[in-house]
């Protein structure tokens, strides 16, 4: 058989944050036939922010094949449970909505066509705020989980779609270690300084290292983060920018201890600040905090002053990191693919990034890579472009969103408001939600359902609704035009008494994760 057509055999990971041994774990664990080095240097390191994250990290944890127990997370890597993300100052200062992460079909009986637009449909009829009906809402305000114990003793429920905060280097190291205990994965510590391009085919063949070593492989994965050292590097694919609709490109990152007292929260603060936001990122022992903020309209030490003046102890000179906000065109090439930041980053509100590259790991791992020959890497290669470009897309759309509020206090804002600032689709959308009820149809379409490819409807409701934009008139035609009206009541009803029964008997966030860390 030609060498094109067989399976390839050895995969090189390029970069070791949390892309990077992420996709060896995910790899080794799924095919073990298949050979992983990952060559990353432990004097570079990775880039350390990136701790407010979706289900999509606590779901890698507990998939089976990956090998990694929920206890030692716990132990490990200091998550906290994340309900959902409190909006701050977004509409002007002492503004606030809570936009909660939740699946509330979870507790329907009837599943039909319309069954989630009728659920949020009937709750902003009644013209109640979804904030006040929502259960991961509640639990926000009451500090406590959904794992609640039984008269028995034991925890009431599955994982689900549980989001976490968490400390993201100690993930990477942690991850490593594991890694390092796999037949099938190799770690090479040492410094990437170049490749080997075959000329005839545009193919990697190898990595060179500092040390003088050159590890050979067929197919190569760019980890490097922002210093972007392969895929960028040998083939030069366009890039996109998305700096029309995303505005900020710094961002001031600093640790600050728990002030004394005060319970671990169980969501993420973003604030918004004169020329950007403020995140507040609570991990076990800490909260992370960060200032995004756009170098277009504010100097660095303006930028610092005004995140000193919300009370944050910054130090006499924080780090500053840049980035342009944008993706290669191409995420794969020839036999290199970029996962995490060596390909694409918008900016961090609502924790699209590594929920992104989660996305990324999953297509490889289960829909592409299985069927990986050097023949099939072109139509491979497509089928990834076409499906990375649209998530991405997606996320930058639901990210420009939030900053549509009307608030116009600083040029940065201001400028922000303008038609042009808004993304085409969402110009489109907000044309259509003034005269409609907002559906799933309007929301990307869901292009493959193994990756959790686009944002829904359920995401991005709670921020319609403090947008004005789940309109009670719209509302009420849906809930009067149901076509299974006694489905819809029974649906709200389960829904409410599931939300009562776990509000009363919930877990605290400091109760849940003593519980969790004293798992196996
Ligand atoms: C300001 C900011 C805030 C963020 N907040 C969030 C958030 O709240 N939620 C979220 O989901 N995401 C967030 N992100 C994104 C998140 O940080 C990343 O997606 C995540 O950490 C993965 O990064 P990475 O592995 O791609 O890159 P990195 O962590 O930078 O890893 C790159 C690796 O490449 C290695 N490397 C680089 N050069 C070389 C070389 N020459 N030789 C050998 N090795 C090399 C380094 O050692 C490093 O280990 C944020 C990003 C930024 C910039």
């Amino acid at each position: 058989m030609s060498p094109e057509l067989l399976p390839i055999k050895n995969i090189v990971i390029v970069g070791g944050g949390s892309a990077g041994w992420m996709t060896a774990i995910a790899l080794s664990g799924r095919f073990p036939e298949k050979h992983i080095t990952v060559i990353d240097s432990t004097v570079i390191g990775p880039i350390g922010v990136g701790e407010s994250v979706t289900g999509v990290v606590l779901a890698f944890v507990l998939d089976p094949l990956h090998g990694l127990t929920l206890g030692e997370f716990f132990r490990r890597c200091e998550p906290t449970f994340k309900l959902g993300i409190w909006y701050k100052n977004w509409h002007g200062p002492g503004t606030e909505y809570l936009s909660s992460i939740e699946a509330p079909a979870e507790y329907f009986p009837h599943r039909y066509p319309l069954h989630i637009e009728e659920f949020f449909a009937q709750a902003a009829a009644d013209g109640r705020k979804l904030g006040d009906v929502l259960l991961y809402s509640q639990l926000m305000r009451a500090g406590k989980t959904d794992f609640y114990r039984n008269p028995d003793g034991s925890v009431s429920r599955e994982m689900g779609g549980a989001s976490c905060q968490f400390d993201a280097k100690a993930f990477a190291a942690w991850l490593a270690e594991v890694a390092a205990k796999r037949a099938n994965v190799t770690h090479v510590d040492d410094i990437v300084e170049g490749y080997v391009q075959d000329a005839e085919s545009g193919r990697i063949t190898a990595i060179r290292t500092r040390s003088g070593r050159e590890v050979g492989g067929e197919f190569f994965i760019d980890c490097t983060g922002f210093h972007r050292l392969l895929l960028g590097k040998a083939y030069q694919p366009k890039w996109k920018s998305y700096a029309d609709h995303i505005r900020v490109d710094s961002a001031i990152p600093m640790q600050t201890p728990y002030p004394e007292g005060k319970p671990i929260p169980n969501y993420t603060v973003s604030a918004a600040m004169p020329h950007g936001w403020q995140w507040q990122i609570p991990t076990q022992s800490r909260l992370g905090k960060g200032y995004i903020f756009s170098s277009r309209y504010v100097s660095d030490e303006q930028a610092v002053a005004e995140f000193r003046a919300t009370g944050v102890d910054v130090g006499d000179s924080p780090t500053i990191l840049r980035f342009s906000p944008g993706r290669f065109e191409q995420q794969w090439v020839g036999n290199v693919c970029a996962i995490g930041l060596s390909g694409v980053f918008s900016e961090p509100l609502e924790a699209t990034t590594i929920h992104g590259q989660s996305v990324q790991i999953k297509l490889l791992t289960d829909l592409l890579l299985l069927h990986a020959t050097q023949a099939a890497m072109p139509v491979l290669a497509a089928t990834y472009n076409r499906l990375i470009a649209a998530a991405h897309d997606d996320y930058v759309d639901f990210i420009n969103f939030h900053y549509h509020t009307g608030r116009t206090d600083t040029a940065f804002w201001r400028d922000y408001q303008q038609p042009e600032a808004m993304t085409p689709l969402n110009r489109e959308r907000l044309a259509k939600w003034q005269h409609t009820f907002p559906t799933r149809e309007d929301f990307a379409p869901n292009l493959t359902q193994v990756a959790l490819l686009n944002t829904n409807l359920n995401i991005w409701a709670p921020m319609l609704c403090a947008f004005g934009l789940l309109r009670s008139d719209a509302a009420q035609r849906v809930v009067n035009g149901s076509r299974y009206p006694a489905q819809l009541k029974t649906n709200l009803a389960r829904y409410l008494n599931a939300r009562n029964q776990i509000l009363a008997n919930g877990l605290t966030q400091a109760e849940t994760i003593a519980y969790f860390r004293a798992q196996p």
